[in-house]
C-alpha cells in the first residue's frame, strides 16, 4: 500500500511460524504452522492454530517487531520467542516481511484528530 500523502507512518507486516528444530513441544505446538500479523490483525489461514498460551507470550512483542527499529536492537537481530513453559521446546520465528503505510487520522483515537479508520475505507481491511 503506497502513502496517501497524509501523516502517517508504516508497520511491517509479520510472519509468525512454529519452529521445534527437534525439540519436543508439551503443548500443541505443529511445526510450520503460521499466522501474519497485518496492522493490528492477527490472520490465520484454515487449518492454522496457536496455543493461547505461547499467543500471550508473542502479543506483547509483535506491536515492536511491527515498527522500524535500530539495526543493533534485539529486537531486529532476534527472532525467535519461546513457549513460556519452560518444559516446553516450542518457538515462534517472527519475520518481517512487506510494510503498510497508516494514516495517523485512520488510526488515533484522539477525537480531534479522528478521520475514517482504515479498515471501514474502501480497500481496507
Ligand atoms: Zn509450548
Amino acid at each position: 500500500m503506497a502513502s496517501s500523502g497524509k501523516d502517517g507512518f508504516w508497520l511491517y507486516d509479520l510472519k509468525v511460524e512454529t519452529v521445534l528444530d527437534g525439540r519436543a513441544p508439551v503443548c500443541r505446538h505443529i511445526e510450520g504452522e503460521s499466522f501474519r500479523v497485518e496492522g493490528e490483525a492477527l490472520v490465520f489461514e484454515a487449518g492454522q492454530r496457536v496455543s493461547m498460551y505461547a499467543l500471550a507470550a508473542l502479543l506483547p512483542l509483535l506491536p515492536a517487531k511491527q515498527r522500524e527499529t535500530s539495526a543493533h536492537d534485539w529486537m531486529t537481530t532476534d527472532a525467535e520467542i519461546a513457549c513460556p513453559d519452560p518444559h516446553c521446546g516450542g518457538r515462534f520465528r517472527v519475520t518481517r516481511q512487506g510494510r503498510r503505510w497508516f494514516g495517523h487520522a485512520e488510526t488515533t483515537g484522539l477525537p480531534d484528530a479522528r478521520e475514517t479508520p482504515y479498515w471501514q475505507k474502501e480497500g481496507g481491511q
